[in-house]
């Protein structure tokens, strides 16, 4: 009979870890992502090599690292950012469970250059061994901010790694989807993507300005042509206190739900062969609304039988309508009253395509 052994500390890790980064290139991306829009960043660069699979490295010009938390930053459940589970309501920051940089240690080799505003032009190139520990720092030269380069993902999980080789192509447009979303929704973030195939030069692939409206990002992202097929949406409804619980204790403004952003017009020819350009935020987080997704693209249908929407979408409600903390990597979120949030959208979206009906007839042309 085989006996039953504890698992080792280390691939227990690995196990944990791999959860964390359970969508793969696209949690990595946009867990480094978030750490630079934490740490205030203007300017994120994410630079592919090989679609990712060789190495992604995220350049952003935020704050940087403290040298009194070198040690710390990569060791599981080390947070700047939150102190204890109750503060989860309200936190705002992206990040806050101290798992990426921990787990991205069990599963690739990482390697992290930073200098804060009164280092800068000094940096310190930071190695960390698989379990977070730090393994080595040595002084370079660095501007204000942070990069982390992460090469070889999934290499401590070969299954991982070879789903991930046969699938890159998917992932890595999958990634770019997530970065288009967040280089739209970041007013006043400069965001540039670039990637280089084994054998060949760096190219880009998009860049925004750092503009100061989304409308600007959109264009920037998706060109001023894809721009002008949209309508801009902007939606504002109150939920009715039909239930218990929130709604009942939820103050006026708690009540309030805005759906801003963009959305294809609701004419035939002016909508997309598949539902591939489909970006929905909660105040300004990506994230997965498949309710409201639902939602919008079955108004849509009732104008524009053959075509699916563009959508651009943020929904924007206070922090008491909704968690974040439903999956590990953070992109579900759990809106509460959704039946009743989804019928009064789908009341504001059919409103504001019949208008656009009448004031634009010949909008086509
Ligand atoms: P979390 O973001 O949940 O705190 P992470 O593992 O993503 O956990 O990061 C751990 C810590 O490392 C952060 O709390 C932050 O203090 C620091 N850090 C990570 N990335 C950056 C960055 N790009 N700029 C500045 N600090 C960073
Ligand atoms: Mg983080």
């Amino acid at each position: 009979m085989a006996t039953i052994r504890p698992i080792e500390g280390r691939s227990v890790h690995q196990i944990q870890s791999g959860q964390v980064i359970s969508e793969g290139l696209t949690s990595v991306v946009k867990e480094l992502v978030e750490n630079g829009l934490d740490a205030h960043a203007t300017s994120i660069e994410v630079r592919f090599k090989s679609n990712g699979l060789d190495a992604i490295e995220v350049i952003d010009n935020g704050d940087g690292i403290s040298p009194e938390n070198y040690e710390s930053i990569a060791l599981k459940h080390w947070t700047s950012k939150l102190t204890s589970y109750a503060d989860l309501d309200s936190v705002t920051t992206f990040g806050f469970r101290g798992e990426a940089l921990s787990s991205l240690c069990a599963l690739s080799d990482l390697q992290i250059v930073t200098a804060t505003a009164s280092e800068a032009p000094k940096g310190t190139k930071l190695e960390f061994e698989m379990s977070g520990k730090l393994k080595s720092r040595s002084v370079t030269a660095a501007q204000k901010g942070t990069a982390v380069l992460v090469e070889n993902i999934f290499k401590t999980l070969p299954v991982r790694r070879k789903e991930l080789e046969r699938n890159i192509k998917r992932e890595y447009t999958k990634v770019l989807g997530i970065l288009q979303a967040y280089a739209g929704v970041c007013v006043g973030v400069k965001f540039s993507v670039f990637n280089q195939p084994a054998k060949g030069r760096r190219t880009p692939v998009f860049a925004t300005k750092g503009n100061p409206t989304v409308r600007e990002n959109v264009s920037n992202v998706f060109g001023a042509k894809a721009l002008s097929a949209l309508v801009p949406m902007n939606l504002e409804f109150e939920m009715k206190p039909t239930r218990k619980g929130f709604q009942k204790a939820a103050k006026p403004s708690e009540k309030m739900i805005k759906i801003v952003g963009f959305i294809s017009r609701p004419v035939v020819g002016e909508g997309r062969l598949a539902p591939d350009r489909q970006m929905f935020f909660v105040n300004g987080r990506p994230c997965m609304l498949p309710q409201v997704a639902r939602a919008i693209n079955e108004v849509y249908k009732h104008f524009n039988v053959t075509q699916s929407p563009f959508i651009f979408a943020d929904i924007q409600l206070d922090t008491n309508a909704y968690d974040v903390n439903v999956s590990p990597d953070k992109r579900t979120i759990l809106l509460h009253d959704q039946a009743e949030m989804m019928e009064s959208l789908k009341v504001s979206l059919t409103d504001l395509f019949d208008n656009h009906e009448q004031t634009v007839p010949n909008s086509v042309t």
